[in-house]
């Protein structure tokens, strides 16, 4: 074994040497339906604006610690309440770390269903906490039994539940969620991540509980690039967590090009609107491919089953189409697919494709 390779073998902590980096696949020129992006963009002339409020911008200077004016835009555009405080994450992959780290030491656990998002478990892993896995039923619905039995026993201090889930694109039922809430001794995180999409949220029942916390994103809406996440919850907690933020984690043309884009509401509106009829449209596509198993999606994406999904994700890849491969990933995903909704041509693309290799 060479010097390099020791000294890092004694310096990296073991849990973090058997990570596995988060795998992002290269797009290339394919068709690219493996993210869950908006795949459109703006008028010219608004785009022009745009780039006018961000020359504005004076990046000789610190971005405004508190990002004061897009946390009053959030708060109007996501009908978050004047009770509640707002802490903004870089993209809401921080957030998860940053409430990992607030609870996190020696015994601490997180607990998540699973199959879910995999950043729970990456960070635990990272952050040194004991990740708790509570396996969805066959329907991809909530197991509140089994969820609340895990609670029971390891005492989580934090629960993740991302409401709807990805990469099964369903709501769980509201009672479940309630049962899970009330069983939890530490906090629970609902990631509504695909809030725009499901039109459905806990934000208007935050002071009903002490121990509950709501999480959303602006990457779905069309705004992956900026990395903005929104944390919202009682002020008690989230004054907590400020201490842990880094001072400047939002960059000073996200505060600017954020704020803008949420001035233009109908816009975003219009968008999600056009990807909820196509997504209506590719699954009653989808249902028509015999040896295609269609998963309900209250998301921007639509999970499916095929009989080869290894075969299928590659044949699509050589017609130009990158979805995402979820076989291997868990047992309850064996030979499934996510494809996120593109624009009306690239679905019709990609729906063609699929015809031919499933
Ligand atoms: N939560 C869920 C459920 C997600 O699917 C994702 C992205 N795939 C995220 C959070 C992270 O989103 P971002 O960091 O872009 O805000």
């Amino acid at each position: 074994m060479g010097a390099l390779t020791k000294r890092i073998e004694h310096w990296i902590r073991p849990s973090v040497r058997t990570l596995r980096a988060y795998h992002v696949a290269d797009a290339g020129n394919m068709i690219k339906l493996d993210a869950m992006e908006n795949p459109n963009i703006w008028p010219g002339e608004l785009e022009q604006a745009w780039l006018q409020a961000l020359g504005a911008v004076q990046i000789n200077r610190y971005p405004d610690a508190r990002a004061q004016e897009l946390k009053d835009a959030l708060r109007t555009y996501m009908d978050i309440p004047a009770s509640l405080d707002i802490m903004l994450g870089n993209g809401s992959d921080e957030l998860i770390q940053l409430l990992q780290l607030a609870v996190g030491g020696p015994g601490r656990k997180v607990l998540a269903p699973t199959p879910s998002f995999v950043m729970y478990e990456m960070i635990a892993a990272a952050v040194g906490m004991e990740f708790v896995a509570v396996s969805l039923r066959d329907s991809f619905d909530l197991d509140a039994h089994a969820m609340c039995v895990a609670i029971e026993e390891h005492q989580p201090a934090l629960v993740f539940i991302a409401w709807p889930n990805n990469p099964t694109g369903n709501l769980f039922d509201t009672q479940a969620l309630e049962a899970v809430i009330e069983a939890s001794p530490g906090l629970v995180v609902i990631d509504e991540a695909y809030q725009p999409f499901s039109k459905k949220t806990w934000m208007s029942r935050l002071d009903q509980y002490d121990n509950l916390l709501v999480m959303r994103t602006l990457s779905k809406m069309g705004m992956a690039g900026l990395r903005l996440g929104v944390l919202a919850g009682k002020r008690a907690w989230l004054q907590e967590f400020e201490k842990i933020r880094l001072p400047y984690n939002i960059n000073s043309l996200t505060q600017t090009g954020a704020a803008f884009v949420l001035e233009h509401q109908g816009l975003i509106g219009g968008q999600i609107e056009q990807i909820c009829v196509e997504r209506q449209r590719v699954i009653e596509a989808l249902q028509a491919i015999a040896g295609v198993k269609v998963y309900p999606s209250h998301t921007n994406f639509i999970l499916f089953r095929v009989e080869n999904a290894d075969t299928v994700f590659m044949r699509l890849k050589q017609s130009g189409i990158l979805v995402k491969n979820l076989n291997g990933v868990s047992a309850a995903l064996d030979s499934c697919l996510r494809v996120t909704i593109g624009l009306c041509k690239e679905n019709d693309a990609f729906l063609s494709a699929l015809v031919q290799a499933a």
